[in-house]
């Protein structure tokens, strides 16, 4: 086993230590930082980098291995079907199942959950049976649940959390009856980063007869899973999160179970015979639920995750993250603005793994994930796909920072200095705009006046900063004119345009969002078609607007979408 050397493992991650600025090591110093472009990766709990041994891999494959599996008589496909058998059996080692037959591939935790709802679901679920979801979940592990509830009649109970965003045991057993028919419950929320109680809800569930999937996408990677001692029915996780690469997954079910299962999808190398005489009858397992050609090269490159990251003292890999966890979480907690703490975390307590989340108040969490962006760091915000954990929560979104055993003290020093800077930068701009106010009038040539604005500015730091001034030259709506029916779909945020149109058929649009980078942006948007006949709006051509100001490159694709939904919205009002 090899000491885990925190240094040494970064080493292994080539994007993360080649990245353009990363050359430079990154520290205290903004200055330095400032003149590079560094990355600064915190969101490993959406996917992690990969080291070079699954990056090599599949340069290796596909010169020397490729060939089909399982089908073929030839030696290539025999050397293929090798490599990626031996990639199961490393998967059923590092969870401890019993036997190989236990592991199915799929393309990642969503497809297994649906495997299991599709076919276990749909085959045992009948009308009035119930199916209870923690209420922290993935939306992974709810929609399929939902989908086959309504098909059979099922019905969906929630498992409430405790006051550090855990299941609550006292609560659960509560709801737990004679038709209670399947137990869903991640081992760690992606939100919450508290580990369930696990092995109790699992027996719990079993008192009843229930049968329980636990959704492994965010614990695998920080700590060893044994699905014989916990007991679980069925185990899903993702490659992706554990430095395995994407469209790789897996579903760990008893083998007698999933013996009693129907196949979820037909094609080839799931059948024993195929006749239109007769019957078709299924391969053995775990064969019978993978039909078509699988991801042969991901299987064996996730193999090769499995090596890399067995090979390291596991317990000092979870130290080292333990140690960033508690020095990220008290820089946060720290942190204030005018002596005022501004950080309110998403729940009590410190995480059990370094996924922390968490609101700025007065900050909607778009603007400051877009403001560290064009510092180089890369964090989540938003609703995290658990819409319900963010309903029960009161919040439309928060910001997450997920790391890796990869990531440095150096790192988060840099995200704590840039978010101070971000912060103190809010102030002065709000005086920059007071001195601005009056000067940018609506005219026809506002569209221009945004050109000649940004021809001045060259990073994207820079430009950022200009959007969020131009945000707040943006007139706000009144809160009646913010509802459903000007609501525009398609935007990561919140987002509502309202427009009138004179006797001289002239169009006037305003509009507004919860996001001040959204209200930056709309600001630009408007710029170009307010105050223009339809067909001088219909004629404007925007993707040359945005490319001068050189915008939509550095826009996610989710937010480069919503700003052209809004375009769309506008060119559709002005028809
Ligand atoms: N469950 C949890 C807890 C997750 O964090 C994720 C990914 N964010 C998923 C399920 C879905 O994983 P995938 O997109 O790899 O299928």
């Amino acid at each position: 086993m090899k000491k885990f050397k925190p240094a040494l493992f970064r080493q292994q991650f080539p994007l993360v230590v080649n990245y353009e600025g990363n050359t430079l090591s990154i520290n205290n110093s903004l200055s330095q930082i400032e003149s590079s472009s560094p990355l600064v990766y915190f969101d490993n709990g959406a996917t992690t980098q990969k080291p070079n041994c699954v990056i090599d891999s599949y340069h290796s494959f596909y010169q020397t291995a490729n060939a089909n599996v399982h089908r073929s008589s030839h030696a290539l496909s025999a050397k293929a079907t090798t490599a990626f058998e031996h990639a199961r059996k490393r998967v059923k080692t590092f969870i401890n199942a019993k036997s190989y037959k236990e592991i199915i591939w799929t393309k990642g935790t969503t497809e297994s959950i649906n495997l299991i709802a599709m076919s276990f679901g749909r085959k045992i679920l009948k009308q009035g049976d119930e199916v209870i979801l923690a209420l922290s979940e993935h939306h992974a592990n709810i929609v399929p649940w939902q989908l086959i509830a309504e098909q059979t009649g099922a019905v969906i109970k929630i498992a409430e959390l405790d006051v550090m965003g855990r299941v609550d045991l006292p609560a659960f057993e509560r709801l737990l009856n004679s038709k209670t028919k399947v137990f869903c419950c991640a081992h760690l929320s992606n939100v919450i980063g508290k580990i369930n109680p696990i092995s109790e809800l699992i027996q719990m569930a079993k008192s009843v007869g229930a049968i329980t999937v636990i959704d492994g996408a965010q614990a695998v990677v920080h700590f060893p899973i044994d699905v014989q001692s916990i007991d679980c029915d069925f185990y899903v996780f993702s490659a992706h999160k554990m430095y395995g690469p994407t469209g790789v997954g897996v579903l760990y079910g008893k083998q007698a179970l999933l013996e009693t299962m129907p196949p979820y999808q037909g094609g080839g190398e799931m059948i024993k015979q195929v006749s239109f005489n007769s019957p078709t009858t299924f391969n053995s397992l775990p064969f019978k639920f993978e039909a078509g050609t699988p991801n042969i090269a991901g299987v064996i490159a996730f193999g090769k995750a499995i090596e890399f990251i067995s090979a390291y003292n596991a317990k000092q890999i979870r130290e080292y993250e333990k140690q960033l966890t508690i020095h990220c979480y008290q820089a946060l907690q720290n942190l204030s603005v005018s002596s005022k703490k501004i950080v309110t975390f998403t729940v009590q307590g410190l995480p059990d793994i370094p996924v922390i989340c968490f609101t700025l108040s007065g900050h909607h969490n778009h603007d400051i994930a877009t403001a560290l962006d064009s510092y180089g760091i890369a964090i989540r915000s938003g609703h995290h796909c658990a819409m319900p954990l963010m309903e029960y929560l009161n919040i439309s979104g928060c910001l997450r920072v997920s790391l890796a055993a990869y990531n440095t003290f150096e790192e988060i020093n840099y995200f704590i200095n840039c978010l101070k800077k971000i912060l103190a930068q809010e102030s002065d701009s709000s005086l920059a705009c007071a001195n601005n106010n009056g000067k940018n009038e609506k005219n026809e040539q506002a569209s221009s006046l945004v050109i000649t604005q940004f021809a001045a500015v060259k990073s994207w730091d820079a430009r950022h900063r200009q959007i969020m001034l131009l945000g707040k030259q943006l007139n706000r709506l009144d809160k009646s004119a913010r509802n459903e029916q000007t609501l525009i779909s398609g935007c990561e945020s919140l987002a509502w345009l309202v427009t009138q149109k004179n006797r001289h058929n002239i169009f006037h649009f305003q509009a507004d969002s919860d996001a001040k980078i959204i209200r930056g942006l709309l600001f630009i948007v408007l710029a170009a078609f307010n105050d223009k006949t339809a067909e001088q709006i219909q004629a404007f051509d925007i993707e040359s607007y945005f490319n001068t100001l050189g915008l939509i490159q550095h826009l996610s694709p989710s937010r480069g979408n919503g700003i052209l939904a809004i375009v769309d919205k506008i060119k559709g009002m002005a028809q």
